[in-house]
């Protein structure tokens, strides 16, 4: 079996499919066409270019033309692009623009990698020279003219989620003065509100303008390039560059045209084997649907991870006529912005309770290492998981060090259908510079076991109306801020001074974190107390999601 294999598009879900292919059948003949100038690119790579903090653009290509036919024999072309299939006839018409001719090519096996293309309003002036987005070596090339020949002063980056944040962090670093509009009201949406908040701090430390619920309203320019963006309520930000971050739609053309069926994501459809509708015709990475892993509904989540892992199944039903299964994805995701690092997997509150499973959270705060070791870094971590069954629903984490680690334990667990009891009783590597013999991972699963359990009763500091509030902390914590009618009994002395509280009235301790709230309740509960909850995250969150946002 020596199936003619054509790909469409060439570079992560695309060149995986190739590469896996040729592995598997060295007979096949196997065509990438790449509308773009380049393959194998790498994509995440390009905003640390900008920055300066990775040098020579060579360095972002992981693969040439050249290399790929030496090495697979497989035939890469660039600048070809495909612009029709033609199913009955099996194969693709196209155009190529190095020999400015059009082409066809025939196949036995096509795979669509057309990856994704970033949203651009349909606003006057979203074309002018000083607007930008970045997917493709071009568009950074693009934006590295523009910084060099123009010097911008002022950049404008219209969206907050995981591009845009990193191209804010890649403009500073090139001496720009950034403002980042976001239409939602807290940036990225990615992480539940309250977690993605601490990207304001950090924004904050580097002069970074953030307004939300500041939707793009118009492009206002002078002499054809845009001078100002006006959002939402009518402020008006100078700009001498945009970036446009607004997210990305899958580019289905291709294949809609060719009558594939699209997906309620709104891109292509696709069987456990990466099949379109068309079982000659495969489809993965951004173009795709996926499979979440927790609600096992279709999804388009377009990230590198699931594009390479699914393009390389592709390639390899493509090339052999079986593989396994796709893999369900959990949408794991990380970025840094400045020293903060912050991720998802899973589930969010938000998505849980959209997806109609009843969820309850824990966070933490923990070291992420032995706090007695030099230069250790707070954690803030937060566990979403099924109220019924434990079960691991997802996780976000944000702190400046031991972000990635606790998100891929935590993501493996839920891989592998875990609860909070086996993120418990997992037994991790420790030692004082790794971490702690409680890992921030045990810490999360503690809390959970303990609130299900019903040991620790806890509540949302969103719910706080009507309780009798006892903060445990020392009196010059207590000082530095506290919750509206709070008390102050430090923990060594609640047992003294009990009669200073109504046993009869709901009660709610906090601490900083959690931890000491945790044993003021049991105190308080073991001394007649009727019900005793303890704060969920502490005073920390609770500053937080009762400060406003925007
Ligand atoms: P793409 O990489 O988009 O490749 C598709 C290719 O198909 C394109 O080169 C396109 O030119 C070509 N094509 C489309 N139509 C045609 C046609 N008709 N004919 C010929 N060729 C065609 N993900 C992460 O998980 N982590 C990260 O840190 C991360 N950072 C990112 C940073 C940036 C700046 C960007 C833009 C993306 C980032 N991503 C990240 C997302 C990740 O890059 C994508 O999920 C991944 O590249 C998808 O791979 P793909 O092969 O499906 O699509």
């Amino acid at each position: 079996m020596a199936p003619r294999i054509v790909i469409v598009g060439g570079v992560a879900a695309g060149m995986s499919a190739a590469t896996r292919a040729r592995r598997l059948n060295e007979r096949s003949p196997i065509t990438v066409l790449e509308r773009g100038g380049y393959i194998s690119f790498a994509n995440c790579g390009l905003p640390y270019y900008l920055s300066g903090r990775i040098s020579g653009a060579g360095n972002l290509l992981l693969a040439t033309p050249e290399g790929v036919r030496s090495r697979y024999r497989i035939d890469a072309r660039v600048r070809h692009e495909v612009t029709a299939i033609d199913r009955a006839a099996k194969r693709v018409e196209g155009f190529d623009h190095v020999g400015d001719r059009r082409f066809s090519a025939p196949y036995d096996k096509l795979i669509l990698a057309t990856g994704a293309t970033p949203v651009v309003p349909p606003l006057p002036n979203a074309d002018a020279p000083n607007v930008f987005s970045l997917r493709s070596m071009e568009d950074m090339q693009a934006i590295r003219r523009w910084l060099e020949t123009d010097r911008p002063r002022h950049a404008v980056i219209v969206g907050a989620g995981f591009v845009g944040l990193e191209m804010a962090e890649a403009l500073v670093d090139c001496g720009l003065e950034v403002t980042i509009v976001e239409r939602a009201a807290a940036p990225l949406p990615a992480l539940d509100p309250e977690m993605a908040g601490y990207v304001r701090d950090v924004l904050d430390e580097h002069d970074v303008r953030l307004l939300t619920g500041a939707g793009l309203v118009a492009l206002h320019t002078e002499q054809g390039v845009v001078t100002e963006v006006e959002v939402d309520g009518g402020e008006r930000v100078p700009a001498d560059m945009v970036i446009l971050s607004m997210g990305v739609r899958p580019n289905v053309a291709l294949g809609e045209a060719a009558g594939l069926k699209v997906g309620d994501s709104g891109a292509l459809a696709v069987d456990e084997y990466l099949r379109t509708s068309d079982p000659d015709i495969y489809a993965a990475g951004d173009a795709a649907e996926v499979v979440h892993r927790v609600t096992g509904q279709t999804m388009h989540i377009p990230l590198a991870g699931p594009a390479n892992r699914l393009g390389r199944l592709a390639g390899e039903h493509a090339a052999t006529g079986a593989s396994a299964r796709a893999d369900r994805v959990l949408g794991t995701a990380i970025l840094r912005i400045f020293d903060l690092a912050m991720g998802v997997t899973g589930l969010t509150a938000a998505a849980a309770a959209k997806a109609g499973i009843v969820a309850d959270v824990a966070y933490v705060h923990p070291n992420h290492r032995a706090g007695y070791y030099p230069d250790t870094k707070q954690i803030h971590l937060k566990l979403v998981y099924e109220e019924a069954t434990g079960r691991l629903l997802g996780a976000q984490a944000v702190g400046r060090a031991g972000v990635d680690k606790r998100l891929d334990v935590i993501a493996t667990a839920i891989h592998f259908g875990g609860t909070v009891n086996d993120l418990a009783s997992l037994d991790l590597a420790y030692a004082p510079q790794f971490s702690s013999a409680k890992d921030p991972v045990h810490e999360a699963g503690f809390v959970a076991q303990n609130q299900r359990s019903g040991l620790m009763p806890a509540i949302h500091p969103t719910n706080l109306n009507g309780q009798q509030l006892v903060d445990v902390r020392a009196p010059a914590e207590f000082a530095q801020g506290t919750l509206e009618g709070a008390v102050n009994i430090p923990l060594d002395e609640l047992r003294d001074r009990l009669t200073e509280l109504d046993p009869a009235r709901p009660t709610v301790v906090f601490c900083q974190q959690g931890r000491r709230g945790y044993v003021a309740q049991r105190v308080l509960l073991q001394h007649g107390f009727g019900t005793v909850r303890n704060l969920k995250g502490g005073y920390t969150l609770a500053k937080r999601v009762r400060r406003p946002q925007c």
